[in-house]
């Protein structure tokens, strides 16, 4: 029984048939459509509805593999003692092993004036819609948060050709998730595309006219006009299920290095989960495809009877422009960059590292080089500041003269 039709659940479904898994599978997920991958919302969708299919299986795949999917269903309570879940509707599923993979939810901003028409959020292909439309209706959009999503909006805007204003709490873009090196890159092309930034200032108040947003006030007493709003400041986990079942919650559900809850009878995957990691300080929380995809091939794994750790390497993406970013390695608590640069415009590496550990790097348009980082890691090569600084120094090179025989 696995509990959320996103990238994860669908994944788990799909990996246990293709492993050979011949018991029932049931997926239940609140939303009415089919299970369907959340990148191109904030990117393709917002240019061009049709450009792309979000789908993450051909509507008849679930019916020739056997998974029953239940669309539209919430469930509402888990029953651990009696291993039950409760739907919304009334009925009462049984289970052998559970699954949370319930995703998270966009960050509410506790501030007036965030239920005015024009003001959204993004999570869902209704409010991808709803903002496209928004947006080429719109002279001026203002996005609160400068993360991948707010940024992501803001260059789909621009290619439409709306104004745009970006007001961000931080000094910096993608602040804590990207190095300043290339928070810097992309600040500059937003700038030169456009997008107007407001840093170190916060949304205050949004402001309305006859129940639509007109304007952002910010705390510094600046007035943003804007048409539509985004709010993009980060997601909180889905973890309702999981505090009423009584399993332990600590910023997501706590599994532990298999990817287990403290039931041993549930798992939990993707968004949700708050696991061990190899590759960061202690217990993290990824909000990533990577990691939705690989925790699902761990759990389905030990479903089908090969027990081990989750110790996938973990990598993210974005695309703003022609900018097309990829991230290998948990490099968040980095104190020294490296830039090694290609000589071709929009395309460098920036390699992190933390007292003089290799943690990751990031790759610009750069995808070879980025598949070979992921090697590096996935093997626990050593890699030193000094091989990078090396101007010979080739990832794909290193990645093979020191890979395992
Ligand atoms: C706009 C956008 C852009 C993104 N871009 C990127 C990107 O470029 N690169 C990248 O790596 N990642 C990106 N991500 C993140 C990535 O999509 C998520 O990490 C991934 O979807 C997580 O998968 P999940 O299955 O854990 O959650 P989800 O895909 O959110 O699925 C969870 C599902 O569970 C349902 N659910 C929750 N509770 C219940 C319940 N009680 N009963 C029934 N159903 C329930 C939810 O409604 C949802 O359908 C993006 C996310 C968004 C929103």
């Amino acid at each position: 029984m696995i509990v959320g039709a996103g990238q994860a659940g669908h994944a788990l479904a799909s990996t246990l048939r293709r492993r050979g898994y011949a018991d029932p599978i049931t997926l239940v997920g609140d939303e009415e459509a089919l299970p369907y991958q959340r990148p191109p919302l904030s990117k393709a969708c917002l240019i061009d509805d049709g450009a792309v299919s979000v789908a993450l299986g051909p509507a008849e795949y679930y019916e020739t593999h056997d998974v029953t999917v239940l669309r539209g269903k919430t469930v509402i309570r888990v029953n651990a003692g009696e291993q039950r879940v409760e739907l919304c509707s009334g009925e009462a599923l049984p289970y052998q092993h559970l699954v949370l993979a319930t995703g998270s939810v966009p960050r509410k901003l506790a501030i007036e004036g965030v239920d005015l028409d024009g003001v959204h959020m993004l999570r869902t292909l209704e409010h991808s819609s709803a903002i496209r439309e928004g947006t080429q209706n719109a002279d001026r959009i203002a996005v609160i948060g400068a993360g991948f999503i707010g940024l992501e909006v803001a260059a789909a805007a621009r290619q439409a050709g709306t104004a745009v204003t970006v007001v961000e709490a931080q000094t910096a873009v993608m602040p804590r998730v990207v190095s300043q090196p290339m928070a810097h890159h992309f600040a500059d092309r937003h700038s030169r595309e456009g997008v107007e930034f407001v840093f170190e200032d916060v949304a205050e108040r949004l402001v309305g006219e006859n129940g639509r947003v007109v304007a952002i006030e910010t705390r510094s007493g600046r007035r943003i006009d804007a048409d539509v709003v985004v709010i993009g400041v980060g997601v909180e986990p889905r973890c309702e299920l999981a505090v009423q079942a009584g399993l332990d919650v600590d910023n997501g559900v706590v599994v532990d290095h298999r990817l287990l809850t403290s039931d041993p009878h549930i798992s939990a995957i993707g968004d949700c989960a708050s696991f061990p990691s190899p590759w960061g300080a202690g217990r993290v929380r990824l909000e990533s495809v990577q990691n939705a995809v690989d925790q699902a091939a761990c759990v389905a794994s030990r479903l089908l009877g090969d027990d081990g750790p989750y110790e996938a390497v973990p990598w993210f993406w974005t695309d703003q422009y022609d900018l097309k970013l990829k991230i290998a390695g948990d490099i968040s608590g980095h104190d020294e960059t490296i830039v090694v640069e290609t000589g071709r415009p929009d395309s460098f590496s920036v390699y992190c590292f933390a007292d003089g550990v290799f943690l990751g790097a990031e790759s610009l348009n750069q995808v070879p080089e980025h598949m070979a980082v992921r090697r590096i890691l996935k093997q626990k090569t050593a890699l030193s500041a000094d091989q990078v600084r090396d101007p010979e120094f080739s990832p794909k090179a290193h990645a093979r003269a020191e890979a395992p025989a």
